[in-house]
C-alpha cells in the first residue's frame, strides 16, 4: 500500500489523481483466523492493529455486519479528554491520549487531533468540589488538569454567558491537552493499517452465533458462513448483550440511544470544547464552522439509532442558557447511536466464562476518546492473557461489587 504524503499528493496532482489505491481491501473470509474480532468499530479496529503492530498477530479477521465505524465511532460527537477521577480510568484514557497525539502519524493517515482544550463547567457548589476533587486526583496519576475560575471560562470561551439566569458559571475543569479527532479517520486509518499488514476487514458479515466445543470457543456463525478461531473478541457496543447471548452469558450492561445534531455552519466563534453537567449539554464546533452539540442519553432502552424531537428541545434550551447565541442557529442535522451502559458508568474488558473468548465492551457514552488505550491493552490481554491496563475493568469486579465509579466524570456523557 502506497504511503500517503506531501510527494504523494504533488505525484497524483499531475495525474488527475487517478493512482490513489483502495485505502483497505475487502477480501473473501478465509476457513479459520488465529483471532476474530466481531466489529469494525474504533476499538475492534486498534485491537486488531495493535495485534499485529505489538504482537506479530496478524492473522486476524475483523467481521462487522455493516459498514466499518458505521456504528458508534461514526456517530460521536469526538471529544477526547482523560480527567477521571479513578486510577484504572485515569491510566487508560491517559494512555489513549497520548497515543491520540501522534496517532496520524503512527497509521500514515490524517485523523485531525486537535488539542484544543476541554472545559467541564462547575455550575453549582456540589461541582465545584467534585471538579476541585478530579483535580487532586489527576495531579495524583500524573494526568494535566486544573481548576480555573470564571474569569479565565470567559476568556477561553468568549460567547459563554457565565452569569447564567439558572446556574452561573462558578469555574471549571479544564484539560488543555484534551480536544477532538475526526472520527471516520480513527476508524478509516486504522483500518489501512490493519489491511496493510495482511489482516481481513470483512464488512456486511454479521455474526448470527459462537461457536463452542467443550466450554471454549472455535468459531463463529455468520452471514456468510461458519468461520472458525483460536480466540475471539466481542467489540459491539450497543450490541455487546445480544452478541454475549449467543455465546451463552449475561452481561450487566443497558443498550440506549444516544443522540447528537449540528447547527449551520458559522464562522469561527468558540475555539474549546465546553461541557454543561449541571443544564446536560455541551459544544464544540467543527472545523466547517458547525457547533456540534450533545446531550444525555434517552430516558428508556431501545435500539433505535436516530434521533428525535425531545432531545433537541433539552438539550438546545439547556445550551442556550450558557450560550444565548445559540437561539439564533438552525439545526442541520440529528442522529444517534446506541451506546452500552454499565452501572459505575467503566468499561467491561476481559475474559468471558467461555475459554479464549474476550470482551470489551460498556463504553457507554465516551468510548471515542479511549479507542487507542482500549484496543493496546485489549490486544496485550488477548495475546499474553494479562494487560496491567485492562486488569481493573474484568467481568469479576461486578461479582465482587469492586466497581470503579465514574458517574462524575461521565457526567453529562462523554
Ligand atoms: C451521539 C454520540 C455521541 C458520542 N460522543 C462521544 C464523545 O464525544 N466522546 C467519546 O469519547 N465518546 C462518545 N460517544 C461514545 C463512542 O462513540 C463509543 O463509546 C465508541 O464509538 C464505541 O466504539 P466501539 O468500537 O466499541 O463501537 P461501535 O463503533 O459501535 O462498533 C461496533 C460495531 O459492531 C458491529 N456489530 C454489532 N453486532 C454485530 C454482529 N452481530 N456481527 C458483526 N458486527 C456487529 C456494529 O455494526 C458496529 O459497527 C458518543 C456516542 C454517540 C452515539
Amino acid at each position: 500500500m502506497k504511503r500517503y504524503s506531501a510527494f504523494a499528493i504533488a505525484r497524483e496532482a499531475f495525474r488527475n489523481h487517478m493512482g490513489w489505491g483502495r485505502a483497505w481491501a475487502s477480501p473473501e473470509p478465509r476457513k479459520k483466523y488465529d483471532v476474530i474480532i466481531i466489529g469494525a468499530g474504533g476499538h475492534g479496529l486498534a485491537t486488531a492493529y495493535y495485534l499485529g503492530r505489538n504482537f506479530g498477530i496478524t492473522n486476524v479477521a475483523v467481521l462487522e455486519k455493516g459498514w466499518l465505524g458505521g456504528g458508534n465511532t461514526g456517530r460521536n460527537t469526538t471529544i477526547i479528554r482523560s480527567n477521571y477521577l479513578q486510577d484504572p480510568s485515569a491510566a487508560i484514557y491517559e494512555k489513549a491520549r497520548g497515543l491520540y497525539e501522534t496517532l496520524s502519524q503512527d497509521l500514515n493517515y490524517n485523523v485531525m487531533f486537535s488539542p484544543r482544550g476541554v472545559m467541564m463547567l462547575a455550575q453549582t457548589q456540589h461541582e465545584v468540589r467534585g471538579y476541585e476533587r478530579t483535580a487532586h486526583a489527576n495531579a495524583l496519576q500524573g494526568v494535566k488538569t486544573e481548576f480555573i475560575g470564571p474569569d479565565k471560562v470567559k476568556q477561553l470561551v468568549p460567547i459563554i454567558n457565565i452569569d447564567g439566569p439558572r446556574y452561573p458559571v462558578l469555574g471549571a475543569l479544564w484539560q488543555a491537552r484534551g480536544g477532538t479527532a475526526r472520527h471516520d479517520a480513527v476508524a478509516w486509518g486504522y483500518a489501512r493499517a490493519c489491511s496493510n499488514m495482511g489482516m481481513h476487514i470483512i464488512q456486511k458479515c454479521e455474526v448470527t452465533g459462537v461457536r463452542q466445543e467443550a466450554g471454549k470457543v472455535v468459531g463463529v456463525d455468520t452471514t456468510r458462513g461458519a468461520i472458525d478461531c483460536d480466540k475471539l473478541g466481542m467489540v459491539v457496543a450497543g450490541h455487546a448483550g445480544h452478541v454475549a447471548g449467543m455465546a451463552g452469558f449475561r452481561l450487566p450492561v443497558e443498550s440506549v440511544a444516544l443522540q447528537a445534531l449540528v447547527s449551520e455552519p458559522i464562522k469561527p466563534c468558540m475555539d474549546v470544547v465546553v461541557m454543561a453537567n449541571t443544564v446536560h449539554g455541551y459544544m464544540s464546533q467543527s472545523d466547517k464552522g458547525e457547533m456540534v452539540i450533545g446531550g444525555g442519553t434517552d430516558g428508556y432502552n431501545n435500539y433505535t439509532q436516530r434521533g428525535g424531537f425531545h432531545h433537541i428541545e433539552e438539550t438546545v434550551r439547556a445550551l442556550v442558557e450558557t450560550f444565548p447565541m445559540i437561539a439564533r442557529l438552525k439545526m442541520l442535522r440529528q442522529w444517534g447511536g446506541i451506546v452500552d451502559v454499565t452501572g459505575d458508568r467503566s468499561p467491561i474488558i476481559g475474559p468471558t466464562p467461555l475459554e479464549n473468548c474476550f470482551i470489551n465492551c460498556g463504553w457507554g457514552t465516551g468510548g471515542f476518546k479511549s479507542i487507542p488505550g482500549s484496543g493496546w491493552g485489549f490486544a496485550e490481554l488477548m495475546a499474553k492473557g494479562h494487560s496491567p491496563l485492562t486488569e481493573a475493568f474484568g467481568l469479576n469486579r461486578f461479582y465482587e461489587g469492586r466497581f470503579i465509579d465514574e458517574s462524575v466524570a461521565a457526567g453529562v456523557a462523554h
